[in-house]
């Protein structure tokens, strides 16, 4: 080591100096004092080694200590803050699983407090005085929305499809058509699930074209049951042949077979009558005599992560009692949320209105550019003019293997910055609290308003006002 660098590092403050300092201000004194100088010695040794790396011609002579005290406080900053966290979501995908699904109605959120805050009736029968089922708590409502005989709501969708086919198939065989052997997300293939669950799958039909004598033919003494699976997040076009599950349930009753449609997304309203596609609704797959739907509470539903199996008593008292439900059992969070957002669809307009991904998903082009162009005029206001803000019309997408299909007209504001590339940006809008998360497009930051919650505007420009102003000292 030179003398160029010994004297430098001779300046660098002692951690108990910093520990000192930092305790007179109040993100020092947030911070647990085991953390604080944990951040403190390790910020010391990073900048002791960014120092012994630099050419001794370039060493400063004097040792940048406001500097440092940023670096820590930033830090420091960084362990105060929860891992998991909000965050606004200006990406166009509604149901965007990376991004938590589906934002809750604030009526669900009333109930899940309130739940959490105080005992409750989870497994206690009031009338009776004795031990009851967490698992009564919806089937009512779950019945009178769907008209099915029983119900039963398990952790997700993929708990309840494993259940399922642990409880009705385990060590037999399952019929499935090629064509719906689905991959939701990486780590739920439907083949897979299967092994899993002990039950055999058995593919018929060719990738585009299925049978009804496809099936016919596979039906043996092993056969258990027969599936029909959405398929959620794609479309097989062109020259396609699918059993509608009216046949397939004809099909299943000849040979008393038991038919489950595994519905992925599952919703209860007709989206066609708001210029959505058609999507089979859960009342109107059950009136085709199917024994069992499965479905998710955090896609179409638009409340908490959950499985739903609604359909015929016998199989849904068989799912009960296999062991294996209490390892996939809703906690009381999920139940409390669930059922607050089912009773909202008791009311079809009051379930539009009031459910955030219902809303985002029938939310009129024209009003969506309103909230653009309002948005664009407070964010003008707010920032230097070099930073031009425009709307372009873009197309938002449903997400979650829901409606494959479906483009919803949307607006987008585009931000352009001479110095910050769009992609600079974006990563920039990573780091603020809370993030946002665009996209970019041709080499332009999107951030498309149709699913950025209107209680979030007020942050969000917030947000953004306060990162253009930075934009220097970032960039
Ligand atoms: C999404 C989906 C699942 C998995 O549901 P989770 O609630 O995410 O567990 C299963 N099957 C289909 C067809 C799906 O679309």
């Amino acid at each position: 080591m030179d003398d160029a660098h010994r004297q430098l590092l001779r300046q660098l403050p002692k951690v108990d100096e910093l520990i000192e300092h930092f305790r007179q201000q109040a993100i020092g004194r947030q911070a647990p004092r085991r953390v604080l100088t944990q951040v403190i010695r390790q910020v010391l040794e990073q900048t002791r080694q960014r120092l012994l790396a630099w050419p001794s011609a370039e060493v400063p002579a004097i040792f940048d200590k406001v500097g440092l005290w940023h670096e820590i406080a930033e830090q420091l900053a960084k362990t105060q803050r929860p891992h998991l966290m909000p965050l606004i979501n200006a990406s166009g995908v509604i149901i965007h699983t990376n991004l938590g699904r589906s934002p809750l109605a604030e009526a669900a959120l009333e109930q899940i407090v309130n739940v959490a805050r105080h005992y409750s009736n989870l497994e206690y029968d009031l009338a009776a005085g004795q031990r009851g089922s967490r698992h009564s708590h919806l089937e009512h409502i779950l019945r009178e929305l769907t008209g099915a005989e029983a119900a039963l709501v398990v952790n997700n969708n993929a708990g309840a499809v494993f259940l399922t086919l642990n409880t009705m198939a385990r060590g037999r065989e399952v019929i499935v058509s090629r064509g719906q052997l689905v991959e939701i997300g990486g780590s739920f293939r439907m083949p897979d699930v299967m092994r899993a669950s002990g039950a055999i799958l058995r593919e018929v039909g060719a990738t585009n074209k299925t049978h009804l004598y496809d099936y016919e033919n596979a039906i043996g003494p092993e056969t258990a049951m027969l599936m029909k699976v959405h398929t959620s997040n794609f479309r097989i076009t062109g020259f396609t042949k699918e059993i509608g599950l009216a046949e397939l349930v004809a099909l299943g009753q000849k040979y008393s077979l038991p038919v489950v449609e595994d519905l992925g997304s599952g919703c209860f309203i007709d989206f066609s009558r708001y210029g959505l596609e058609k999507e089979p609704t859960v009342t109107e797959a059950l009136a085709t005599g199917v024994d069992l739907v499965l479905f998710s509470g955090d896609k179409l539903l638009g409340g908490p992560q959950a499985g739903l199996a609604v359909g015929n008593k016998i199989y849904v008292d068989q799912l009960k009692r296999n062991p294996l439900t209490r390892a996939l059992r809703p906690d009381k969070l999920t139940l409390a949320g669930l059922e607050a957002t089912l009773r909202l669809y008791r009311d079809e307009p009051q379930a539009l209105a009031a459910i955030p991904t219902l809303r985002m998903l029938t939310q009129p082009a024209g009003e969506v550019k309103r909230r653009a162009q309002s948005l664009a005029r407070r964010l003008r206001r707010r920032v230097a003019p070099e930073t031009q803000i425009s709307l372009v019309p873009t197309v938002a997408r449903v997400g979650g293997g829901s409606l494959p299909q479906i483009e919803l007209p949307s607006w987008a504001l585009t931000l352009v910055h001479p110095g910050w590339p769009a992609h600079k940006l974006d990563r920039a809008l990573h780091e603020t609290t809370p993030p946002v998360i665009g996209r970019v497009e041709h080499q332009k930051l999107l951030l498309d308003v149709r699913t950025i919650l209107p209680e979030d505007e007020a942050t969000f420009l917030t947000v953004l006002a306060g990162l253009l102003r930075n934009s220097e000292a970032i960039s």
